[in-house]
């Protein structure tokens, strides 16, 4: 069910430091329905490293992908506005750029419910979604977008290429980070790419997360924390060249980099790489002074909320995905402090948050219930959702947003968000 990696998931380095221990915690997306609750959880460490050698930031306890992406697998891409009109933007630049057309071939790794590639679809490009999640992956065959409902790997890059289907686009966001054989993985990208085309891959950048203290990204599913000095080694390991990076404020900073069968390095990414040596990314020592702010949010969080519980302040929360739980296991903050906490995912309701068991409602109870306060777990979409709640703020709710250092959302700023 579960492995220690003992070599760099990426170089296959052993000198590795740890650098941050966030305890013994349940699987991040695994909600629990009513009969779950009386069954044992499964828990598991979760301890994140720093390679030497090719310093890639990598937790070492693998779960079973099939346990972490299976059934109760519920992240449905389309519940965000934010991220609909981001993926929007990105696939209309793409066709422009690279002139795609009836006869080009867009494929997309991880492609959820097919939000991305209909954007290509609605344009007559032909395209082909990858995904083993089947919750996703069906509503995607639903919508008329051709999904394999299946991971990607080497083995089945080979295959497509044996089937003369061979990727203009490659579109992979948000999964790199995923996945346990990250050669295999990189390595199918290049036999799957035509020698024009280009790999657009979206993931968290881990200087985001160390700068702005968003620990409660790191959690099983996500093996890998990127700098772009590890990816340029583990692209150049395969003979693809990531030339050209863009910085992104989505999920709280993500790098969405272009990776190319040839060498064109851009100005933005040689002086990325120079800030990075600069901020002292390739070093230890920055991932260890992150692990002591993580642990003063944790003192401050619990400060707060206790200060309101005794108070007599009725306290909920917002956003029922994978960061929550690792903050909600890592902090401890359970029932006895959280009424509930709401999701705009109708998948979710009636269920519970994994370790910490806060029943899960639908959006509107902020409204019917009106809690003094709403802990914003979903941070990385607080100005969408503050917006969206501006009801709830009028009658005198108030938002806590937990990081980079636990505070009550000034009303004035959520007025104008
Ligand atoms: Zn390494």
């Amino acid at each position: 069910m579960m492995k220690i990696a003992t070599a760099c998931r990426s170089c296959g380095g052993t000198n590795l430091t740890r650098v941050l221990d966030l305890g013994r915690t349940a699987l991040a997306d695994r909600l629990l329905t009513e009969a779950m609750l009386a069954e044992e959880e499964p828990v598991f460490p979760l301890t994140v490293w720093y390679c030497s050698a090719c310093s890639l930031v990598q937790i070492r306890e693998q779960v079973a992908p099939e346990i972490l992406f299976g059934d109760l697998y519920q992240y449905f891409s389309s519940f965000s506005d934010a991220l609909l009109l981001h993926s929007r933007d990105n696939a209309e630049r793409l066709i422009e750029q690279r002139r795609l057309g009836p006869g080009s071939l867009v494929v997309e790794l991880a492609s959820n419910d097919g939000y991305m590639l209909k954007n290509f679809k609605a344009w007559g490009i032909p395209v082909l979604g990858i995904d083993p999640a089947p919750g996703p992956a069906k509503a995607a065959i639903a919508a008329g977008i051709d999904t394999m409902m299946t991971f990607f790997t080497r083995d089945l890059a080979r295959q497509l290429r044996s089937e003369g289907r061979a990727a203009d686009v490659i579109i992979a966001n948000n999964v790199l980070a995923h996945v346990p054989d990250l050669n295999g993985f990189v390595e199918g990208i290049g036999i799957l790419l035509k020698e024009d085309g280009v790999a657009v891959i979206e993931a968290p950048y881990v200087k985001d997360l160390i700068e702005h203290c968003e620990f409660d990204t790191i959690y099983h599913q996500h093996l890998c924390y990127f700098s772009i000095s590890a990816l340029r080694h583990l692209f150049a390991r395969h003979g693809l060249h990531l030339n050209h990076v863009m910085h992104l404020p989505i999920h709280g900073g993500s790098l969405r980099l272009f990776v190319e069968k040839r060498p064109a390095p851009s100005p933005q990414l040689q002086a990325m790489l120079e800030a990075e040596v600069a901020a002292g990314v390739v070093t230890p020592e920055y991932y260890l002074d992150f692990a002591k702010r993580v642990e003063a949010i944790k003192t401050d969080l619990l400060n707060l909320l206790k200060e309101l519980k005794a108070n007599g302040k009725r306290i909920a929360a917002y956003g029922a995905a994978a960061k929550g739980c690792t903050l909600l296991n890592y902090t401890g903050i359970g029932p006895e402090t959280l009424d509930f906490v709401v999701d705009r995912n109708i998948h979710k309701h009636g269920r519970y948050m994994p370790g910490r068991h806060v029943p899960i409602r639908p959006v509107e109870q902020l409204l019917t219930e009106m809690p003094d306060y709403t802990l914003l777990l979903a941070w990385n979409f607080a100005d969408e959702i503050i917006s969206q709640q501006a009801a709830y703020v009028q009658r005198g709710g108030r938002f806590i947003v937990p990081v980079p250092t636990p505070r009550v959302a000034e009303p004035e700023r959520m007025m104008v968000a």
